[in-house]
C-alpha cells in the first residue's frame, strides 16, 4: 500500500520514534507547529477516525495509553497539551492514515 505512515511503520522510511508497542507508534511530526508536535498511529492501516468500528475499542484504549506515555516522555504530561485528528477534506486531513496529533509545549490558541 502506498501510505507513508504505513512504510513509516514498516521501516521503509526514516522517523524519530518517541513511543513503540505492539500495536501503535508515535514519533516526532516532520513539520512541527510547536515544541512538541508528535503523531500517535494504529500500526494496522486505518483511513481515519470514521473507518473505526465497534471490533477496534481496544486499540482505541492502546492508542490513548500511546498518547498519555508519549505526553510523559515529551515533558507535557503537567503542562498539558492537546489531541488532534483530522478528518477528511474539510478537516484538512492529508495523510490518509489515522493519526492523533499531541501538541503542547508552549500556550496553544482555541478555535479553528
Ligand atoms: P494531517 O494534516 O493529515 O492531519 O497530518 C499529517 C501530518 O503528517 C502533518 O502534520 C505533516 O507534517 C506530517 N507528515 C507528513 N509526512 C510526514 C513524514 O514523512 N514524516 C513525518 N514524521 N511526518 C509527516
Ligand atoms: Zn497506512
Amino acid at each position: 500500500m502506498d501510505c507513508i505512515f504505513c512504510k513509516i511503520v514498516n521501516g521503509e522510511l526514516p522517523s524519530k520514534k518517541v513511543y513503540e508497542d505492539e500495536h501503535v507508534v508515535a514519533f516526532h511530526d516532520i513539520s512541527p507547529i510547536a515544541p512538541v508536535h508528535v503523531l500517535t498511529i494504529p500500526k494496522k492501516h486505518i483511513a481515519s477516525a470514521m473507518e473505526l468500528g465497534e471490533g477496534d475499542a481496544e486499540l482505541l484504549a492502546q492508542l490513548h495509553h500511546a498518547i498519555r506515555e508519549v505526553a510523559r516522555a515529551t515533558g507535557v504530561a503537567e503542562s498539558g497539551f492537546r489531541i488532534i485528528s483530522n478528518i477528511g477534506s474539510d478537516g484538512q486531513q492529508t495523510v490518509p492514515h489515522l493519526h492523533f496529533h499531541v501538541i503542547g509545549g508552549r500556550q496553544l490558541e482555541w478555535k479553528a
